[in-house]
């Protein structure tokens, strides 16, 4: 509900200012109110975040408030879990981002519970906790699927359906963000990242699954070692890529990790990682062929790009070289980086997924490019084949 329109707000201000106030309904006490970012701006958009700030003294009855900040979309979900805790309380839990064991392979773990939100999309609940082997899709750079699994509480056993990364701030609304709705990249100081596993139980402390109490952890190994070689395989394929197209370049390019012209990352327009492979989407528009890179020559010859790229890559798994995940620290934010020893050099790079441990985990991978219609963009799909004789899993 609108107490103050946009309009009415007018005759208050200076030419051209407004300013709107609207009523939100909260289930508690509250003397306090929640600042929406489109109360000054009209039809920006405005991340959704779940609030648990607005300085309440929570209880089991308190009510917080979730959904997008825009017009006629509020609503509201039972906070059960917080009990006798302030909400400045509930942020001092969440102060130290999650440890993370993934990054050196780990697929099960014990931790405690930090913090549960009920709710999550009406029928599911977010659960932190201090540790997790559990690979959250990114926030800023969603290529590699997030990790499923299960969560046993005592007698429960939750299946974990999606993980994700969330984020709060000292700065401005305090509130817990998630997903594509945290509006910074990592390492920003201010910021503190978590790894959310998302149950599909809109209430967990219905079944005792309550902060504070120890969890045991197990993700899906089988299909993270599908992510694992899709995710390898496509860096693999981007660097065997680079190569064969070294000769495409009329200009000096940024160059990749084994110093040929980066066509992967300043190509790059999105990328997906699944469990049947990876597919990276390039732009060949303008500002590439700008840049220097030939996109006429290698639309002339994909299909010797990609008989040479397929050579290069299998060549490289027979190498047998080592994949390693190189951590900066033991938290979500540190920073990752792949390396992997390739023609006599180390290449290395920033990649927050996970990986095999060595090429000869894969038994073998086909690389195809697809040209659109317009020649605008360039597909191309790497599926790998696991040393374990399984094919990709569907
Ligand atoms: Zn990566």
């Amino acid at each position: 509900m609108t107490n103050v329109s946009y309009e009415g707000s007018r005759s208050h201000y200076a030419e051209g200012v407004e300013f709107r106030v609207s009523t939100v309904q909260l289930l508690t006490a509250t003397g306090t109110y929640i600042e929406a970012p489109d109360q000054r701006y009209r039809g920006e958009a405005v991340a959704s975040v779940v609030l648990i700030a607005l300085g309440l003294r929570a209880n089991s009855q308190t009510r917080h408030h979730t959904g997008s900040l825009s017009p006629g979309t509020w609503s509201t979900h039972s906070v059960s879990c917080f009990a006798d805790m302030t909400v400045e309380q509930i942020l001092s839990r969440l102060t130290v981002g999650t440890r993370v064991t993934f990054p050196g392979g780990a697929t099960t773990g014990t931790s405690t519970i930090v913090l549960v939100v009920p709710g999550y999309k009406e029928s599911s609940a977010l659960v932190l906790t201090e540790e997790t082997p559990f690979h959250p899709v990114s926030h800023s750079w969603p290529d590699q699927e997030g990790d499923r699994g299960s969560l046993t509480v005592g007698k429960a056993t939750l299946p974990v359906v999606d993980t994700l990364t969330v984020a709060t701030t000292t700065d401005g609304i305090r509130a817990l963000y998630v997903d594509s709705e945290i509006p910074v990249r990592k390492v920003v100081s201010g910021w503190t990242f978590f790894v959310a596993h998302v149950v599909p139980i809109a209430d967990p402390a219905s079944i005792d699954v309550v902060e504070g109490r120890p969890v045991a952890l197990a993700v899906d190994a089988d299909r993270r070692r599908a992510l694992s070689a899709s995710h390898t395989a496509t860096h693999v394929a981007a660097l065997a890529m680079n190569k064969v197209c070294a000769h495409m370049w009329r200009k000096v390019a940024d160059t990749d990790a084994l110093g040929n012209p980066d066509l992967d990352r300043i190509a790059m327009e999105r990328s997906t990682i699944t469990i049947s492979g990876a597919t990276d989407t390039y732009r060949f528009g303008k500002s590439l062929r700008k840049s220097g890179f030939s996109t006429d020559q290698f639309c002339g010859e994909v299909d010797s790009v990609s008989a040479m790229v397929n050579q290069q890559v299998n060549e490289w798994l027979r190498s047998r070289a080592r994949v390693a995940i190189e951590v900066a620290g033991p938290t979500l934010d540190a920073a990752r980086t792949w390396t992997c020893e390739l023609d006599g050099r180390v290449a290395k790079f920033p990649c927050g997924g996970t990986h095999v441990v060595g090429l000869d985990d894969l038994a073998s991978v086909s690389v195809t490019y697809e040209i659109s219609d317009d020649a605008h963009e360039v597909v191309m799909r790497t599926v790998p084949t696991r040393q374990d004789g399984s094919t990709p899993l569907r």
